[in-house]
C-alpha cells in the first residue's frame, strides 16, 4: 500500500498558490483533506480561543463550502470536524494508516502549539509545513525573527524592495481520497445564514473581488479615499479573504503590478503595498513576541493605567456609549462584521482613553466579531493603539470630535449607523458613588 497523507486546511483556504497542496499532491498516493471548525460556543480551532460572531461563522461556513466544491473538480472531498482537530486528526491517523501530515505555516503562537503536540505524538509521522501567507520568503530577509525592526518605518525601508515570494499554480491533480465524505457537524448544517451579508466567503468570491478591485480603476485613488467609514470603494476590501487564506498577498501584489504595468502607477497603488506591508509586519511581530502579544504591558515594560469597568465595556460593544462615531462604528461592526480602519483605530483610542479598559477586552471582541480576523494584525494594531505596542510614539489618543468632523462632517455615517441613538450617560452611580445599573 502506498503513502497516505493528510492535508490540514487552516488559514489557507484555498487551491491556488498553496504551495503545501502542491508539495502533498506529488508526495502521497492517497490524501485527505480535512479541517476544522470550532464547536458551538467552545475552543476555536481554525485560528485562536474564543467565540466566532454568526458573522464570522458565515463567512467561515461558506469559505469551507466554496473550497470542499473546489476539490470536486479533483475527485476529492473535505472531511470537516468540529472536535479539537487534535483528536479528529488522531483518529484520522488511526483509521486510515496516515504517514505524512501537510499543512501551510501558520502564524501565532497558540496555533503553532497544536502542529507542535502532532509532531511530538506521532514522531514515526512525516509532519510537513510548507510556504505560508506572507509577502517574503523567511529565508531572502536580512534578518532573523528575533533582530525584527522596532518600527514598523524601519522594516518598511528594509524589505519594500526585496523581491515577492513566487506564486504556485493550483496542482494538475489530487490523490483521490481514501474516505468516504461524510456528513459536516449538524451546527454547520443548521447554521441560519444571513441573506444580507456583506462578503461572501471562498476562494472563488475572493478571485472574483480582486479582478473587479483592478477592472474598477479604485486602486489609483486608494490614497486618497481610504481613510472612509462606509461603502465598498474606498478601501480594497481584501482583508476578510486575506485572513481566512482564500486569498494571498502574493496573488494581490501579482495583480497590483500588472495594474501598474498596464494602467497607472502612482502613490495610491503604492500605498496598498504600503498597507499590505504592515500586515507583513505583524506576521513577524507576532513570531518575535508570541505570548506577549496578548500581554497586559505589550512589549512593553509599562502596564497602562486602566481599571475594571463592565458597564462600560457592555455599552462600548454594544454601541451605546456618548460618543456617537464611536457608536455607529460598533453597530456597524456588529451588523456586518466589518469596520473601517479608520473606525476601528477610533474605537480603540475610546475604549482605551474615553472610557479607561483594558485595551485587551477590545481587541478580545474583535477577535470574535471581524470576519477578517487575523491574530497578528488585530492584537498588533491594538497594542500599537494601546501605547504597549509597535509605536515609537507610544501614545496615541484620537479627538472623536474632531476626527467626527473630519470623517463625517454631514452625521451621515452616525444616521445610518444610529450613533446617536444612545444613553448620554456613561457611567451610573447611587448617592454614594457606587456604581449602579442604569435603570
Ligand atoms: C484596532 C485594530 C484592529 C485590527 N484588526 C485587524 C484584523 O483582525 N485583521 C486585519 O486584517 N486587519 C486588522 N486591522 C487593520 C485594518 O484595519 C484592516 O486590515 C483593514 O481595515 C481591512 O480593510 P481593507 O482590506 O479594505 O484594507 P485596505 O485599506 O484596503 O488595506 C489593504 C490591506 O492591507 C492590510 N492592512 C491595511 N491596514 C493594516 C493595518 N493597520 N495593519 C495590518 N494590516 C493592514 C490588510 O491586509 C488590508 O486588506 C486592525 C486595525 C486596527 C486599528
Amino acid at each position: 500500500m502506498g503513502q497516505v497523507g493528510l492535508f490540514w486546511f487552516t488559514n489557507d483556504l484555498r487551491i491556488d498558490n498553496n504551495a503545501a497542496l502542491n508539495r502533498a499532491a506529488r508526495e502521497v498516493d492517497k490524501l485527505i483533506c480535512f479541517a476544522s471548525v470550532p464547536p458551538a460556543g467552545n475552543a476555536l480551532a481554525i485560528n485562536q480561543p474564543g467565540q466566532l460572531s454568526a458573522n464570522r461563522m458565515q463567512f467561515l461556513l461558506e469559505s469551507l463550502e466554496d473550497l470542499n466544491h473546489s476539490l470536486g473538480a479533483y475527485d476529492q472531498h473535505l472531511i470537516v470536524s468540529n472536535d479539537s482537530s487534535i483528536n479528529a486528526i488522531a483518529q484520522l491517523i488511526t483509521q486510515h494508516n496516515i504517514s505524512q501530515v501537510y499543512g501551510t505555516g501558520i502564524t501565532g503562537v497558540y496555533e503553532s502549539r497544536q502542529w507542535q503536540i502532532m509532531t511530538k505524538r506521532y514522531p514515526m509521522i512525516g509532519f510537513h509545513q510548507v510556504g505560508d501567507n506572507r509577502i517574503f520568503d523567511p529565508a531572502s530577509l536580512p534578518f532573523q525573527t528575533e533582530n525584527l525592526p522596532d518600527s514598523f518605518s524601519k522594516f518598511r525601508r528594509i524589505v519594500e524592495n526585496l523581491e515577492i515570494k513566487p506564486t504556485v499554480p493550483k496542482p494538475n491533480f489530487l490523490p483521490p481520497s481514501p474516505a468516504q465524505p461524510q456528513p459536516w457537524p449538524a451546527q454547520l448544517q443548521q447554521f441560519q445564514r444571513s441573506t444580507t451579508a456583506l462578503f461572501a466567503g471562498g476562494e472563488t468570491a475572493a478571485s472574483a473581488h480582486l479582478h473587479n478591485y483592478f477592472r474598477s480603476g479604485l486602486a489609483s485613488t486608494y490614497k486618497q479615499t481610504r481613510n472612509g467609514l462606509d461603502g465598498m470603494d474606498y478601501s480594497t476590501k481584501f482583508s476578510p479573504w486575506l485572513a481566512n487564506g482564500c486569498l494571498s498577498p502574493g496573488q494581490i501584489i501579482g495583480d497590483l503590478r500588472q495594474y501598474e504595468q498596464q494602467v497607472e502607477s502612482n502613490d495610491s497603488t503604492y500605498w496598498i503595498y504600503f498597507e499590505l506591508l504592515w500586515r507583513e509586519y505583524f506576521q513577524y511581530y507576532a513570531d518575535k513576541h508570541t505570548a506577549r502579544l496578548f500581554a497586559f504591558s505589550g512589549i512593553s515594560k509599562r502596564r497602562p493605567t486602566t481599571s475594571f469597568y463592565p458597564q462600560r465595556f457592555k455599552k462600548w460593544c454594544a454601541g451605546s456609549t456618548p460618543y456617537p462615531i464611536v457608536n455607529a462604528c460598533m453597530k456597524q461592526l456588529n451588523s456586518t462584521g466589518y469596520m473601517s480602519n479608520r473606525g476601528r483605530q477610533l474605537v480603540a483610542s475610546c475604549l482605551v482613553h474615553e472610557l479607561g479598559l483594558d485595551w485587551r477586552y477590545g481587541a478580545a471582541y474583535m477577535e470574535q466579531q471581524l470576519i477578517d480576523y487575523d491574530m497578528a494584525s488585530n492584537w498588533g494594531n491594538w497594542q500599537y493603539l494601546a501605547g504597549v505596542g509597535a509605536d515609537p510614539r507610544g501614545h496615541r489618543q484620537f479627538n472623536l470630535a474632531k476626527q467626527t468632523q473630519t470623517y463625517d462632517p454631514d452625521g451621515l455615517f452616525i444616521e445610518r449607523w444610529q450613533g446617536n441613538n444612545a444613553d448620554s450617560t456613561l457611567d451610573y452611580t447611587d448617592a454614594a458613588d457606587w456604581p449602579v445599573a442604569s435603570q
